[in-house]
């Protein structure tokens, strides 16, 4: 069993953090907030005082923060946690963060003498509680043979991408794909409404036509043919609009540094913008088709 430092206590990072409570390992565990870090005692880890002190005399550290700038203040300089590591510690940094910003704190990882590797999630906050998570990791393959076995506590599905930085290139390729896909959807079935065809009915079509795509058979943007999906309960998130705004701006930042044309992520950012302007970025992204019906 290792011992772990895990950074990071929120809606993904708790339950996260609890798997592998529960698969025996040894958890010092830190948040900013304190009902986070009480939560987490609660549940069998020892809580530190700072980032800092989680990372001290551990194997691993799991960071799961909000965006590219917390980890680089957490990791980075005299005070951050690659100075404060013994030797060789294994770094996954879980975060949703920007492919450059992981790309730095990788090769700063190197210099420091540690192991790191990018290693985002897909699945939400269900997966993180049952341990069914995505993993897209990326990093060395020495790095990536080490974290294997932490992973497959918190997850299912574990893919190595690559070299560093190339798990948050899957994660932001993904999510732009989804949120693209979730547009097309939801403008089907406004286009289905506005011609006098039943909901059901396009999705019995679509989904067994060339049409058909995730955002359709699983996450059905309208109430009925998918009894899951958030469109039966007032689009309650699920995978928050706000989130999904989160995703498409890293694209489009990653678009604009390396030269690739995102016509439609770049206006799926702007829809989605536009859906969070309004102030409905806490519902499920499937909610769009208010905003898409001319009814936000
Ligand atoms: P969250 O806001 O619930 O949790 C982030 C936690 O980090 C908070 O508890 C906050 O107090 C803590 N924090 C911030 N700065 C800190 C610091 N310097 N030191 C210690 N703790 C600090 O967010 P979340 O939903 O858990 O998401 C975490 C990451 O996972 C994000 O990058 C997000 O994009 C990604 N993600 C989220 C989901 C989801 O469905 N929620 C799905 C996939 C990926």
């Amino acid at each position: 069993m290792a011992s772990v430092g895990f950074i990071g206590l929120g809606n993904m990072g708790a339950p996260m953090m609890r798997n592998l409570l529960k698969a025996g390992h040894a958890v010092k565990a830190f948040d900013l907030s304190e009902t986070a870090r009480k939560a987490a005692v609660d549940a069998g880890a020892v809580a530190a005082v700072s980032a800092r002190e989680a990372a001290l005399d551990v194997d691993v550290v799991v960071t799961m923060l909000p965006a590219g700038a917390h980890v680089k203040s957490v990791m980075l300089g005299e005070a951050g946690l690659f100075a404060a590591a013994r030797a060789n510690t294994l770094f996954i940094d879980s975060s949703t963060i920007d492919v450059a910003t992981a790309r730095v704190v990788a090769a700063e990882a190197t210099t420091a003498g540690h192991a790191f590797i990018d290693a985002p999630v897909s699945g939400g906050v269900g997966g993180a509680e049952a341990g069914t998570l995505t993993f897209m990791v990326g990093g060395a393959d020495d790095a990536f043979a080490r974290a294997e076995s932490i992973l497959a506590v918190m997850g299912k599905t574990i893919v190595h991408a690559g070299g560093p930085g190339n798990g948050q290139a899957a994660k932001i390729c993904n999510n732009m794909l989804l949120g693209i896909s979730m547009i097309g959807t939801c403008e089907a079935f406004a286009l289905a409404e506005k011609l006098g065809l039943d909901h059901q009915k396009l999705f019995d079509i679509a989904s067994k036509s060339s049409g058909q795509c995730w955002s359709m058979t699983t996450y059905c943007p309208v109430p009925g043919p998918v009894a899951t999906s958030p469109a039966n309960r007032d689009y309650k998130a699920g995978f928050a609009a706000a989130m999904m705004l989160k995703d498409l701006k890293l694209a489009v930042e990653a678009a604009q540094g390396s030269g690739a044309v995102i016509p439609l992520g770049a206006e799926a950012a702007q829809l989605y913008a536009l859906m969070v302007g309004s102030g409905e970025g806490g519902l499920d992204f499937s909610g769009i088709i208010h905003m898409l019906r001319g009814k936000a």
